[in-house]
């Protein structure tokens, strides 16, 4: 099955996608992660990427479109995918049309903006593995440091309320006219995602489980 979580930064579509990638053995794929990893990496891609990223602005849409071209032909993608993150333009969503991927399901997370902002600056990543943890929602068995690999825990730039507010214009404008785009192709399902991680995780695989 071939899904798009759509949301708001902060809506918690990274930890869905995870749940959902491991229950039905299909890649997460995340164009945020895959940036960051090639910032990390000091690649040229990178480095062009990280003044949009750092200000919460998106990076541009040619970039992006090539890295899910590149990344969706890798075999592992055979059986279907969860995007997460991408496509956050309509231009993105048209590219992505074009490139012989036909969608199942698009998943709409719905979180207000006050809370997105709560959520937010709360969030701590791994600065090495990626995993993500929150200050209140979800503590780390040993404050700052990583379950699963040990690594430090911190805030992302991109987390900080400033940006968060930015980023949150960003999606107002440029991102939420997706939901129109798959709704006129029938696709889109909207999930309230004010109630916890797990409440959102039983309606998400209650529509990915439903036929057709
Ligand atoms: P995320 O981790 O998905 O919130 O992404 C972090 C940042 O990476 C975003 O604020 C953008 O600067 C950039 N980014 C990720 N995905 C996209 C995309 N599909 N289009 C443009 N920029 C993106």
């Amino acid at each position: 099955m071939k899904i798009i979580l759509l949301g708001a930064p902060g809506a918690g579509k990274g930890t869905q996608a995870e749940i959902i990638c491991e229950r039905l053995s299909i890649p997460a794929i995340s164009t945020g992660t895959i940036i960051r990893e090639a910032l990390k990496s000091g690649t040229e891609m990178g480095r062009k990427a990280k003044s949009y990223m750092d200000a919460g602005q998106l990076v541009p849409d040619e970039t992006v479109i090539g890295i899910i071209q590149e990344r969706l032909k890798e075999e592992d993608c055979k059986n279907g995918f969860v995007l997460d993150g991408f496509p956050r333009t309509i231009v993105q969503a048209e590219a992505l049309d074009k490139m012989g991927f036909p969608i199942d399901k698009v998943l709409d997370i719905e979180v207000a903006d006050e809370y997105i902002i709560i959520r937010t600056s709360g969030r701590r990543v791994c600065d090495s593995c990626g995993a993500i943890y929150h200050v209140k929602y979800k503590l780390s068995k040993v404050e700052g440091v990583c379950d699963k690999c040990g690594g430090t825990l911190i805030q992302r730039k991109d987390d900080q309320p400033e940006t968060v507010k930015e980023r949150l214009k960003v999606y107002h404008e440029q991102t939420e006219p997706l939901k129109e785009y798959y709704q006129q192709q029938g696709k889109l399902f909207i999930v309230e995602g004010e109630d916890g991680i797990e409440a959102t995780t039983r309606k998400i695989l209650s529509i990915i489980e439903a036929q057709p």
